[in-house]
């Protein structure tokens, strides 16, 4: 494990921390906005953010008195903020020589003063701040600093509790929840660009058996090894939830039709020649329903169909085998 305060120089490690939250380019929601707008009034700022230090910008999940989603990063001065664990406090910008030529301050909004608290992760990274803004100078009091902090906190948790809704505990996969999520996305972009796109559903064959055969605890190693299998052979524009049970999803993004039989079946027989736990007699095999999203669906729920009665047909065929759904 790296040291803590290393983690303020991982930038690497710290970009992949927030975009393990799948975060920005997001719609405005609810909880964010509650936060900024308390915020500003319980501090009396006309400006406040809750900012995501990207690459090369900041972009904002909320914000009240700013009349952009982002800046660049150069300028920002949440990018200083997220360089160290405490808050950051400028009384009057134009006397401190960081930031008395930014153009924010010489410029629209003309920020005078700026309390920045950082929004860290449990695991340690900074992946920006919630920050405070007046045109005026002004030294925050640390109550006010203190109320800022329990905001940030509220914020992180907020990030932390959706990610978490979005992970399967055992495999690492999404959530259903999740996946659907991925879903929807797919579908509507499928709509706007006609973006070759595929659903695999897959359902270990007979798992009923592995749990009665080698236990619960070696049913539960075979599903996480499963998931491995399959995500070590995705490009990572492709998905993996765990859709129920024994059953996992996978969205193929990117992919053009004839490769989706193709890819499934190379899923497939990987499973086949998995080892799980040096057991001997433990192999497992599954069987997978392919449906290739086109116009003729109307809805998610009209692709899950076609997926979900291929899947139906090739358990019926005999399992351990793809099938491949169309439109009825
Ligand atoms: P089929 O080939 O028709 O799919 O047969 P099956 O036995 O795989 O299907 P069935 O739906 O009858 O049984 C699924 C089993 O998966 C039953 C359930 O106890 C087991 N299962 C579901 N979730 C978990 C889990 O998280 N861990 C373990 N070990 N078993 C699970
Ligand atoms: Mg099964
Ligand atoms: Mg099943």
């Amino acid at each position: 494990m790296m040291a803590v305060d290393q983690k303020l120089d991982d930038e690497a490690g710290r970009l992949a921390a927030l975009y393990r939250y799948e975060v920005l380019d997001t719609p405005r929601e609810t909880p964010f906005d509650r936060v900024t707008g308390l915020v500003s009034q319980v501090l009396n700022v006309p400006m406040c953010a809750v900012s995501l230090v990207d690459t090369d910008r900041q972009w904002f999940k909320s914000c009240v008195g700013l009349s952009t989603a982002e800046t660049g990063r150069d300028i920002s001065f949440c990018t200083h903020t997220i360089l160290q664990r405490k808050p950051l406090s400028i009384c009057d910008a134009t006397l401190d020589a960081r930031f008395a030529q930014n153009p924010l301050v010489t410029g629209s909004p003309f920020i005078r003063s700026y309390l920045g608290v950082p929004l860290t992760t449990p695991d340690g990274y900074n992946l920006g701040s919630l920050c405070v803004i007046d045109v005026v100078p002004r030294n925050f009091r640390p109550e006010q600093v203190e109320i800022l902090k329990s905001f940030a906190a509220v914020v992180v948790d907020e990030l932390e509790l959706r990610r978490i809704a979005q992970t399967d505990h055992l495999t690492g996969a999404m959530t259903r929840r999740g996946f659907i999520r991925e879903l929807d996305k797919a579908f509507a972009r499928f709509r706007r660009s006609a973006h070759p796109t595929a659903l695999v559903l897959l359902d270990i064959d007979h798992f009923k058996r592995v749990n009665d055969t080698f236990g619960h605890p070696t049913g539960d190693e075979v599903l996480k090894a499963v998931a491995l299998d399959i995500t070590s052979q995705l490009r990572v524009s492709d998905s993996l939830g765990r859709w129920g049970g024994e059953e996992f999803g996978v969205l193929l993004q990117d992919i053009e039709s004839e490769q989706v039989l193709a890819t499934a079946e190379r899923l497939r027989r990987h499973i086949e020649l998995l080892v799980v736990d040096n057991e001997p007699g433990l192999q497992v095999t599954a069987s997978l329903g392919v449906a290739t999203l086109d116009s003729h669906m109307a809805s998610v729920e009209a692709w899950l169909a076609v997926a979900d009665a291929a899947l139906y047909e090739a358990k019926r065929a005999g399992r351990n085998r793809s099938a491949v759904g169309r439109v009825s």
